[in-house]
């Protein structure tokens, strides 16, 4: 394999307020960036507006740190939930969202993870009849502080012990290393989001390649973990067919159809204010080649055809390799189901079973 294009992130300076100075997410944090420098302050409101360099923020979650993904209006969703321990992602994708929501100048990572189990407990003891799906890759990716973070290793263990849920470590990284030896009793998913490798090249450039996400993944498989592909964003570009079909392709090559959880799959999609940020952040971005038109909800998506044909033939490559694997629309109307795939859920809830069952809730 070629030397990697990817630079494991590692920051100059830490931020690290008051509230967390003396917390083990912390001291385990700060004994991994010994080289970093520390600086204390009060809380995020003592922050330089625009620092140069690397940063990081060692905050304290003050919010909860579970909450419904908030899907899309006029959609199916699939009811998932997810648990904010960081906010903020080095990766750098051109179509990233994150460059329009938050509000820090830099990543912060949430190090009080004590309350955020206590939460936890609180909410899956309440209500034990109800199946939990919870990732952390919602404002951020799941692995790409991990090698200094090791907060895998926590979310593991934790979910090890729980009936009713199941945690997603949702990333385009690699860093396996902190959970792969530990026992999960298949209680976790390691997901990768995937893309054709022209899109891989042109709007992912500081993520690693498709390959060692593969081998990343094809560990994780061996040691027993649930695998899961998110197709998301599925961009148009010059030869997407044989670009798509092509991943699907290499991850059944490596990944048996009986531990793969789900594949998901989303078009570009992303809201009016994005357009001028992503512009602006991403001159050479190749995204806005595709026709894009503002959606029910007022999203810029793909004409709905173009969509349908899409995540068809997607549908048609993944079930060519059995019927056994999942495969999801991320929010998309009962009608685009209807069309790509010949079924729908027929809604949210329906969606949200269909997805459970398979990993046992
Ligand atoms: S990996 Fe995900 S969170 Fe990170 S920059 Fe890319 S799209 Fe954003």
């Amino acid at each position: 394999m070629n030397a990697s294009r990817y630079q494991p992130f590692l920051p100059d300076r830490l931020y690290i307020e008051e509230a967390v100075q003396n917390n083990p997410w912390t001291t385990r944090i700060l004994a991994r960036l010994s080289k970093a420098e520390r600086i204390p302050i009060p809380d995020q409101q003592a922050l330089p507006p625009a620092p140069a360099g690397k940063n990081i923020l060692l905050s304290r979650q003050r919010g909860p740190f579970l909450r419904y993904c908030p899907g899309t209006s006029r959609h199916i969703c699939c009811l998932y939930h997810n648990l904010d321990i960081a906010a903020g992602c080095d990766l750098g994708c051109s179509y990233c969202i994150l460059q329009g929501y938050l509000n820090v100048p830099m990543t912060t990572l949430y190090c009080n993870l004590d309350d955020m189990f206590i939460e936890l407990d609180q909410v899956l003891d309440s209500h034990p009849d109800h199946f939990y799906r919870i990732g952390t890759g919602e404002l951020s990716d799941s692995l790409t502080f991990d090698h200094f973070t090791a907060w895998s290793s926590d979310l593991v263990n934790y979910f090890r012990q729980r009936r009713n849920a199941i945690i997603e470590l949702k990333s385009k990284n690699t860093h396996i290393e902190h959970f792969i030896s530990l026992p999960h009793d298949r209680r976790t998913v390691v997901s990768w989001s995937v893309n054709a490798a022209a899109i891989v090249a042109s709007e992912e450039p500081h993520t690693p390649s498709l390959a060692e996400r593969l081998e990343a993944a094809a560990e994780a498989q061996a040691a027993g973990f649930w695998i899961g592909f998110h197709f998301d964003p599925m961009i148009r570009h010059e030869g997407w067919e044989e670009g798509y079909h092509e991943v699907v392709e290499q991850i059944f090559r490596r990944i048996e159809p009986r531990n793969i959880a789900w594949i998901s799959l989303g078009a570009l999609r992303y809201p009016p204010f994005l357009d001028e940020i992503i512009r602006d952040n991403h001159p050479e971005s190749r995204i806005f080649l595709g026709e894009l038109l503002p959606g029910a909800d007022h999203k810029f998506r793909y004409f709905k055809p173009q969509r349908i044909e899409m995540f068809a033939r997607m549908y048609r490559w993944i079930k060519a390799h059995g019927q056994e694997t999942p495969v999801y629309l991320c929010m998309e109307s009962d009608e685009v189901w209807r069309k790509a795939f010949g079924w729908s859920p027929g809604s949210s809830a329906g969606l949200k079973r269909f997805l459970d069952e398979r990993v046992g809730g």
